[in-house]
């Protein structure tokens, strides 16, 4: 495996300086599983590339691992942890520059403290699944990201490709930010556990991350995926990450990771969130609802507050992003969650502009905070999916108030909350869609809102229960 890591900024072979590895020398030095070479490929005024190589013994690989494997002796032994990028990568740079990764250099201080651009590769770096994931993790820091994808066999096209791709990382930033980067990301990009996780990784990660984790939209996945999942330390994590709030309010601040952030930044400061979430359950809970579908339900926090309440015999959540689906299944703690309990809640994947015979047979459906994201054009579909096809005896439905914008200090004149939002509607547009509705399918309709109240512009959050 093989790391290399540029800079075009002059006089390029400064970043011996940096790295405080000589450009003229070979550096070796030795990890518990194999041995890093370091040397510089090229190193002129103009370009100076450093790399990395790292030689692991496959048989040290098996005899350190503590643990067999269980798909049969050979696998341990034939597989593609000597020769892919993985964390051992990380071990070693960890070790092997060391005072890089503290941001000091003892001749070019200066220098280490100025943003210059860098190019990092990775290579081969397995990819198996979640092909978009170094775009994901890489992108969001400001990394221009390339990835290539190498042949099975470089001459039999026509056997296909490879999991292997080659990673391109190129950004302009303090070489300490670029070395913290790809030393927590590597691990995350490489899934599997091959050594101990314990609080001592915990406290690398925090530290690693402390200038930009707390803010990656993808702060949740790459910490369970450094932490192994290990979840007494995710959480432990998650809830540092978050200035030491417990992870039940953590859950809100990490509400549809990728796309609700902006949106979450403006409404936070009023604790909108939890009242919508309580609002609503208490709707439910007053009209008897025994048996709920959260249409568009996220990321699971309304499915989360509802199984508190013994009365909900079922709950069921519906999106149609199967990422969100997987953070309310862990959310609800839906693998460990004991048989009774387990029988009351369901996520289902599907869309909520398909008529869906599953979505028959419940008292209430919820509907927070989804109808703006649809297109306009698809909302009359929903309307029918809802109201004409489900037919439920209750509808809640949640939805921004426009008006209500003027009053957040982040927000642009005219912008929406969220990027995601199609549409916001005034108290004047919600109401004529809800009255247009009810009458349309013979329900009635009871309009109020939720949240902070303006004598001019309303509430915060436009209410709409139907009852039939
Ligand atoms: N109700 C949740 C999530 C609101 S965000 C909450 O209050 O936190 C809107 C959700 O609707 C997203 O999770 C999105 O994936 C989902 N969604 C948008 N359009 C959809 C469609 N056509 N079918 C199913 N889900 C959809």
């Amino acid at each position: 495996m093989l790391l290399t890591l540029s800079t075009t900024h002059q006089p390029a072979t400064d970043l011996g300086f940096l790295l405080h590895k000589h450009p003229e020398r070979l550096h070796e030095i030795e990890i518990p599983q194999g041995r890093a070479l370091m040397f510089y490929p090229e190193a002129s005024q103009e370009r100076c590339t450093f790399a990395l190589t790292l030689e692991l013994d496959p048989v040290q690989l098996v005899r350190g691992s503590g643990q067999k494997g269980d798909s049969g002796l050979l696998d341990e032994y034939v597989n593609d942890r000597p020769y892919a990028v993985s964390s051992f990568l990380t071990v070693a740079l960890g070790r092997a520059l060391g005072t890089a990764f503290t941001g000091r250099s003892k001749d070019r201080q200066a220098l280490a403290d100025t943003a210059i651009p860098f190019e990092v590769v990775l290579t081969p770096l397995p990819v198996r699944g979640a092909e978009d994931l170094p775009e994901r993790l890489f992108a969001p820091l400001g990394y221009e990201v390339q990835m290539e994808r190498h042949a099975l066999l470089p001459n039999q096209p026509s056997w296909g490709e490879s999991p292997y791709i080659t990673l391109s990382l190129k950004a302009t930033k303090r070489l300490r930010e670029v070395l913290e980067h790809i030393f927590v990301l590597i691990p995350v990009l490489d899934n599997r556990k091959h050594y101990f996780i314990g609080k001592e990784e915990l406290e690398k990660l925090l530290r690693k991350g402390e200038q930009w984790l707390q803010t990656h939209p993808e702060k949740v996945l790459i910490t369970e995926r450094y932490l192994k999942h290990r979840k007494a330390l995710v959480r432990e994590a998650l809830a540092r990450l978050s200035d030491e709030t417990p992870l039940e309010n953590q859950a809100d601040a990490d509400r549809d990771l990728n796309q609700n952030l902006a949106e979450l930044a403006l409404e936070k400061p009023l604790n909108l969130n939890e009242l919508r979430l309580e609002t609503v359950t208490q709707v439910l809970c007053e009209r008897g609802v025994q048996r709920i579908l959260d249409l568009g339900c996220g990321e699971g926090r309304l499915l989360k507050r509802l199984l508190k309440e013994g009365q909900f015999k079922r709950v069921v959540g519906v999106d149609v992003s199967m990422r969100a689906l997987e953070i309310a299944a862990r959310r609800v703690h839906l693998d460990t969650l004991s048989e009774k309990q387990r029988e009351r809640i369901e996520l289902w994947q599907g869309a909520l502009t398909y008529r869906d015979q599953r979505f028959a047979g419940f008292d209430a459906i919820a509907l927070v905070e989804v109808i703006e994201h649809l297109e306009l054009d698809r909302l009359a579909a929903l309307e029918r999916v809802v109201f004409e096809f489900a037919r439920p005896k209750l509808v809640v439905l949640t939805t921004p108030n426009r008006e209500f914008n003027t009053r957040f200090p982040n927000l642009v004149n005219g912008k929406l909350r969220h990027a995601d939002h199609r549409f916001e509607w005034t108290r004047a547009e919600f109401q004529a869609w809800c009255e247009r509705v009810a009458s349309t399918y013979g329900y009635q309709v009871a309009i109020s809102g939720i949240g902070e109240t303006d004598p001019e512009l309303g509430q915060v959050t436009q209410l709409g229960v139907f009852t039939k």
